[in-house]
């Protein structure tokens, strides 16, 4: 105990207090499964926030990141590298995209889109200069820059941080008809997650996005879908798109990209968008490191090899049907698409949390009310019943 209340001592008397973690001290882990310091289990149902679809410490992104890094981490892009030109190459067949842009973080990916679709805004639609709109939806999550920032709907997120950056629309998330109406002949893009993770899991109706995406081919705006969430076998296709046969203009990709091991993200587009940088208008010291390309690469090779996406349709189907059994006083809703999940509950959420980690399952409140489950996609079926399980108890007991 000694070393876990140390721990958290220094963490919270030396760190901003800009997160409210559950008091357990992670030091080892691997697949579903993560160890405190005292050598207790439990079952990780965050994945890092979605970063971890591919598992803890998968051993052939493992072997990639060590194999990489007695060879070269870092060259910057003042020079090429092998693993950089490997990774456009598998992630614009994986996107059927021409170009790939790469960064780190999500939200570097985000003001990189945003910047791109100002670009083709003023160069390809030929918007006056100064003037171009990018339509966002109440409610969204795109990350914590100030541009960013700029247009969430979260009160808090804004708090004292102003002034912000001008030139974003919001419309209600999910009607076509205000999104139909925000357009003007100065609108660039229109920039969605296809399902809001950070929100709450929220699923738009059916035909929502296909419908979005018919009406800015038609009206000349870019469809740019946030999938750093979603992508990559989350919600039990390749990306969330996939389930409306949509194809956004412009993928924003991150998280697993990095297989939980490196922060990786990128912009994937047709090069009429991407096209459009020429050297020194965009960049990023670490963006597309040799180490972090590597660690990519072989987090795309499992994702697609191991078929996480198929399996995270099949054990999510599972899942929702197992949690959909919980009957309790306290639970309004229980939704998800592949093992993207969300029990929304009448109380904070957090109570809830609490209690399962002490059952040994960590996840954590999305907003006030929302617990989000959203395990590794390697989970294997004898473990997501042993989680259900569990909610089942802490549900039963409380
Ligand atoms: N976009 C979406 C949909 C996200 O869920 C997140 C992070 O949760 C981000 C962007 C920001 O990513 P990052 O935290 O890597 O900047």
């Amino acid at each position: 105990m000694q070393r876990n209340a140390d721990t958290i001592e220094r963490t919270e008397r030396l760190g901003a207090h800009n997160y409210h973690p559950l008091p357990i001290v992670i030091s080892r882990a691997e697949g579903v499964w993560v160890e405190d310091t005292e050598g207790r289990r439990y079952m990780d149902m965050l994945a890092g926030y979605s970063a971890l679809n591919q598992g803890h410490r998968h051993p052939r992104i493992i072997q990639a990141l060590v194999e990489q890094s007695e060879r070269v981490t870092l060259t910057s892009r003042a020079f090429y590298n092998e693993p950089f030109a490997e990774l456009l190459e598998l992630l614009t067949a994986i996107t059927g995209k021409e170009m790939v842009l790469p960064m780190n973080t999500g939200a570097e990916a985000v003001e990189t889109a945003v910047k791109a679709a100002r670009r083709w805004g003023y160069r390809v639609k030929g918007i006056p200069a100064g003037r171009a709109e990018i339509i966002v939806c109440d409610g969204n999550f795109h990350g914590r820059t100030v541009t960013v920032t700029s247009f969430s709907s979260e009160p808090s997120y804004k708090e004292d941080f102003g002034p912000f950056t001008p030139g974003f629309i919001t419309v209600p998330y999910g009607d076509l008809g205000a999104l139909e109406q925000a357009i003007t002949p100065n609108t660039a893009a229109f920039l969605v997650e296809p399902i809001q993770g950070e929100a709450g899991i929220v699923i738009p109706p059916d035909g929502y996005l296909r419908q979005a995406s018919e009406l800015c081919r038609k009206r000349n705006v870019l469809l740019m879908a946030d999938e750093i969430q979603t992508g990559f076998g989350r919600t039990g296709k390749r990306f969330a798109c996939d389930w409306e046969g949509v194809v956004p203009d412009v993928y924003i990709l991150g998280k697993a990209l990095g297989g939980g091991v490196m922060p990786v993200s990128a912009v994937a587009a047709d090069s009429g968008i991407l096209g459009l940088f020429e050297p020194g208008s965009h960049g990023s010291t670490f963006g597309g490191n040799p180490l972090a390309s590597a660690v990519a690469v072989a987090a795309l090779q499992v994702t697609e090899e191991e078929e996480l996406a198929e399996r995270s349709h099949r054990m999510g189907g599972k899942m929702l049907a197992m949690l959909r059994k919980i009957r309790h006083p306290d639970i309004i809703d229980i939704r998800g698409r592949g093992l993207f999940l969300a029990i929304e509950t009448r109380v904070p959420a957090r109570y809830y949390c609490e209690r399962l980690k002490e059952a040994g399952i960590l996840c954590k409140e999305t907003h006030e009310k929302v617990i989000r489950l959203a395990p590794p996609l390697v989970i294997s079926e004898t473990d997501l019943q042993w989680a259900v399980e569990r909610l089942a108890e802490v549900f039963s007991t409380v």
